[in-house]
């Protein structure tokens, strides 16, 4: 698939993707209006039973008068409290809506333009940042100004109906049925508004993000569907400058419902270029061994990670792997700095423990689900205390059981891959992070590929037999894959440049 086609294939799909949450909230506030409706209904049945009574009651015109004033004015508060109460309502939920729209369409044209312009990374939008998209004004009103407008609008129109009604005697029925025309009136000025801004937020987010990443042109992309509107089917496919884009004139929305978007524009050679020079073939941290020996090792261990290293008396580690370890670790460290200070997960201890505590593994990572705490990255000291029976064991199962390029660093990269896993579950604040990044990976393989794997079972192949057992082996077989050794293959490179943008985003 040409480069420039998958973005604009993914540009439709974000559009997509937000329009389908709209779906939620608008379900929300039309069960408000109709709640709404109800409210009104029972109130009119109450006021006009009062004032059929009227003349039972008072003998005394006056006061006969008087009280039925008050009763349409009680009527017309309510109406009013039910409206402002309604407003206030629509505009919670809605922001949390939009609040969702402007992060989900930052980070992600944030991965593809970070995965095209090496010289940005990936990253989040600060808080203020969501708060100066959402108090933008758009035709001189941003969406709160519109709910206030609309819901008293309506409002005065309920007022005037059901107050005209009530004083020339007109039926129940006949109330009742304006009642719900204005309730399906609001409800569906609700949903255009929702509609609308929605694509409003969607699109200002992408115009923020290309500002950001120095894009410089963008290309009009129209839904086609029988709905497109002439305006926007003239636009499609048609290319501007950044900073001549303008809402309504050149840059969606073009107008209510308007489902029209935009992509990045490069021109096809830039595209290649940028795409070849970006992607990391192999992880530059393999390679530097540091030569320490074992009294350094623990000592770098505990001093500069805080990490005690509780060896077997029995069978102690074998110095080099012990070497390599904190090698790679700090290669790691280097390299992922800001990830490793906002990390509130710690390893407190890496233990090279007898085969028979191991329970059968070459190596555990040990957590809490529940909070940050970490037991221990454990190694099983059959294989780590003697370098040369560890490596036949490898040959034995790489290619295979495990991951092709399986070296005598891999369980511990492994192993540390898990505790990448937890931390970032941590960090990102989403329990789902894992199955979330898998997916990802997945999609991004099938769309380079060809192919349509759905599922971490179907990839026994394409990393290892133990990576099909389970999501988070297949997460941490192939980070061992592409952190732990050479010549990674087609599926780790496409997650270690995914990990590395979200390591190196971190701040
Ligand atoms: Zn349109
Ligand atoms: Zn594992």
């Amino acid at each position: 698939m040409n480069l420039n086609n998958y973005w604009i294939k993914r540009a439709f799909e974000l559009e997509n993707s937000n329009f389908v949450k709209s779906e939620e909230t608008i379900k929300r506030l039309n069960a408000s209006y109709l709640r709404i409706a109800k409210n009104l209904r029972d109130e009119v049945n109450k006021i006009q039973d009062k004032i059929d009574n009227i003349n039972i009651i008072f003998l005394d015109d006056v006061q006969a008068y008087k009280y039925r004033q008050k009763l349409l004015n009680d009527l017309k508060n309510k109406i009013y409290d039910e409206y402002r109460n309604l407003s206030r309502e629509e505009i919670n939920v809605t922001t949390k809506h939009y609040k969702d729209v402007i992060e989900n369409t930052y980070k992600n044209i944030s991965e593809y333009l970070g995965s095209i312009k090496t010289d940005a990374s990936f990253s989040m939008l600060k808080t203020d940042a969501i708060q100066d998209l959402l108090s933008i004004k758009w035709l001189g009103e941003n969406y709160s100004d519109r709910v206030w407008k609309n819901t008293n609008l309506l409002a005065k129109k309920m007022e005037d109906i059901l107050l005209d009604g009530t004083v020339s005697g007109k039926s129940i029925d006949f109330m009742a049925k304006q009642i719900n025309k204005m309730m399906r009136v609001g409800s569906f000025n609700c949903e255009r508004l929702i509609r609308t801004e929605t694509n409003f937020f969607h699109n200002r987010t992408t115009l923020k993000a290309y500002k950001d990443y120095g894009i410089e042109k963008y290309e009009f992309l129209a839904t086609i569907d029988s709905r497109t509107s002439h305006t926007c089917n003239k636009l499609n496919g048609q290319i501007f400058h950044i900073d001549k884009a303008r809402i309504g004139v050149n840059y969606p929305p073009m107008h209510p419902f308007c489902r029209s978007t935009t992509v990045a524009y490069f021109e096809e050679e830039q595209l290649q270029q940028e795409e070849k020079d970006s992607i990391i073939k192999e992880w530059k941290g393999i390679k530097n061994n540091a030569n320490y020996t074992k009294k350094e090792s623990v000592s770098i261990l505990k001093n500069k990670y805080g990490i005690d290293f509780k060896d077997s008396r029995k069978y102690p580690i074998d110095e080099s792997i012990l070497n390599e370890c904190v090698s790679w670790l700090d290669a790691f460290n280097d390299e992922y700095s800001n990830f490793m200070k906002v990390n509130p997960c710690k390893i407190p201890i890496i233990a090279n423990y007898p085969d028979s505590k191991m329970k059968n593994s070459v190596g555990y990572y040990s957590y809490y689900s529940n909070n940050t705490k970490v037991v221990e990255l454990a190694l099983n000291a059959k294989y780590h205390s003697d370098k040369d029976y560890f490596r036949q064991y490898l040959d034995y199962v790489k290619g295979n059981h495990s991951v092709a390029n399986a070296e005598s660093i891999h369980t511990f990269v492994h192993e540390y891959g898990h505790h990448i896993s937890n931390s970032m579950r941590w960090i990102s604040n989403n329990y789902n992070w894992q199955s979330e990044f898998i997916s990802e990976c997945i999609k991004e393989y099938n769309d380079k590929y060809n192919t349509s794997y759905t599922s971490y079972r179907e990839f026994r192949n394409i990393v290892s037999i133990y990576g099909a057992s389970a999501e988070s082996e297949l997460f941490a077989e192939t980070f061992a894959e592409f952190y732990g050794g050479k010549s990674p293959r087609e599926f780790a490179i496409i997650f270690g440049n995914k990990l590395n943008k979200i390591l190196k985003g971190l701040n």
